[in-house]
C-alpha cells in the first residue's frame, strides 16, 4: 500500500469521494425517514452511538424537515422550543437538547403502536393530475375485499358514471342537508366548483365489520380527516417526476398561457404538502403504484 501522508492528491481525491458518499447516505437516510421506513428515534440513536455515522453528520433542520407532516414553520418553532440552533448537526447535540428532542419524538412518533389501534383507513390523495382516479378505479377491480369510499358530489355524471357507484350525485340542498346532518366525514369544495364529501356511514360500517377503506379525496379532505382520525394512514401519490406532471397538466397545449400558469402554480403548492402525508407512492405504473397503496393499507410496510 502506498504512504498515504506522502500522496496528497490522493488524499483529496478519496476524501472527495468520501464526502460524496456521505451526501449520497443522508440523502437516502432522510428519503427513508419520509417514507417511514426507519423510525427518526433510530436515526436519532446512530447519531449519538457513532459520531462518524450519516446520521450524526445530517443538520438537525434536515433531519426534522424529513419528517412525515413537518414543515419549515413547525421545524423553526421546535428548534426554539427545544433551544437547539439550526446549525446543528444531529451528532452535535447536547446531552439536555438530545433528551428533549427524544422525548418529542416519542410523543410525536409513538414507536410501539399497537396494530389494532390502527384504523384500517387509508387515504389516497395528491396533485392534480396525478392519476388518483386511475390508481382507485385499479384497486377497485383487483381488490374487491377493500372497501372504496363513493364520495357524494353536487357535479353532475359524466357519460358512464353511474349514481351510486362512481359518485352519490346530488343538489346542493342536498349536499347543505349531509352537512347539517353531520352525515359527512369530511367535504370540500374542489377546483373551486362543485362540493364533494364522504359519507361517514358506509366508512365507518366497513371500519366495523374489519375492512380496509380507502378515500381517493383531495388534499383539503385529506387534512380534514387527519385531524378526525389521527389514525388514518395518509398516502401522497406523486408523480415519476415533475416534467411528467407538466405535460399531464398542460396536455396538447390547448389552454391559453394564463391558464397554463394558473395549473403549473397549483401543481406546485399541491406537491409541497407531500411532507405532510405518512406515506409517498410514485404512479409510474398504475399497476405497481396500486399495489404499493394496497400493500400500506395492510400493514405490511409498517
Ligand atoms: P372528479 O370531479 O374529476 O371526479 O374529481 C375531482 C376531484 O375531487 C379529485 O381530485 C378527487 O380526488 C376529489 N374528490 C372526489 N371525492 C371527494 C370527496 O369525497 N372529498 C374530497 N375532499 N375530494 C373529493
Amino acid at each position: 500500500m502506498a504512504d498515504r501522508r506522502a500522496v496528497p492528491d490522493v488524499d483529496r481525491a478519496a476524501a472527495s469521494r468520501r464526502a460524496l458518499e456521505r451526501r449520497r447516505g443522508r440523502a437516502s437516510l432522510k428519503r427513508d425517514l419520509t417514507t417511514r421506513v426507519i423510525a427518526p428515534q433510530d436515526v436519532l440513536r446512530q447519531a449519538t452511538e457513532d459520531a462518524d455515522s450519516d446520521a450524526a453528520t445530517m443538520r438537525i433542520t434536515d433531519f426534522l424537515t424529513a419528517l412525515p407532516a413537518i414543515g419549515a414553520g413547525k421545524r423553526d418553532r421546535l428548534l426554539e422550543e427545544l433551544s437547539i440552533s439550526p446549525v446543528k448537526r444531529l451528532g452535535g447535540l447536547g446531552v439536555r437538547q438530545r433528551v428533549a428532542l427524544s422525548e418529542w419524538l416519542d410523543q410525536r412518533f409513538p414507536r410501539h403502536r399497537p396494530r389494532a389501534a390502527r384504523s384500517r383507513l387509508l387515504v389516497l390523495a395528491g396533485p392534480t393530475a396525478v392519476g388518483k382516479g386511475t390508481v382507485a378505479a385499479h384497486i377497485r377491480q383487483t381488490h374487491p375485499e377493500i372497501h372504496l369510499s363513493v364520495s357524494a358530489t353536487t357535479r353532475s355524471p359524466r357519460p358512464g358514471e353511474v349514481d351510486g357507484v362512481h359518485y352519490f350525485f346530488v343538489d346542493d340542498a342536498e349536499f347543505d342537508r349531509l352537512v347539517a346532518e353531520g352525515q359527512l366525514l369530511e367535504y370540500a369544495v374542489v377546483h373551486n366548483k362543485h362540493r364533494y364529501g364522504t359519507p361517514r356511514g358506509p366508512v365507518d360500517a366497513a371500519l366495523a365489520e374489519g375492512k380496509t377503506v380507502l378515500l381517493e379525496i383531495d388534499l383539503q379532505g385529506a387534512r380534514q380527516v387527519r385531524a378526525a382520525e389521527p389514525s388514518a394512514s395518509l398516502v401522497f401519490l406523486l408523480p415519476p417526476t415533475w416534467d411528467e406532471l407538466v405535460d399531464r397538466l398542460v396536455g396538447r397545449g390547448t389552454e391559453d398561457a394564463e391558464e397554463r400558469t394558473r395549473r403549473l402554480r397549483t401543481a406546485r403548492t399541491e406537491l409541497a404538502a407531500q411532507n405532510e402525508f405518512d406515506y409517498l407512492v410514485v404512479n409510474g405504473d398504475v399497476a405497481t403504484a396500486a399495489e404499493e397503496v394496497v400493500e400500506l393499507s395492510s400493514g405490511s410496510a409498517r
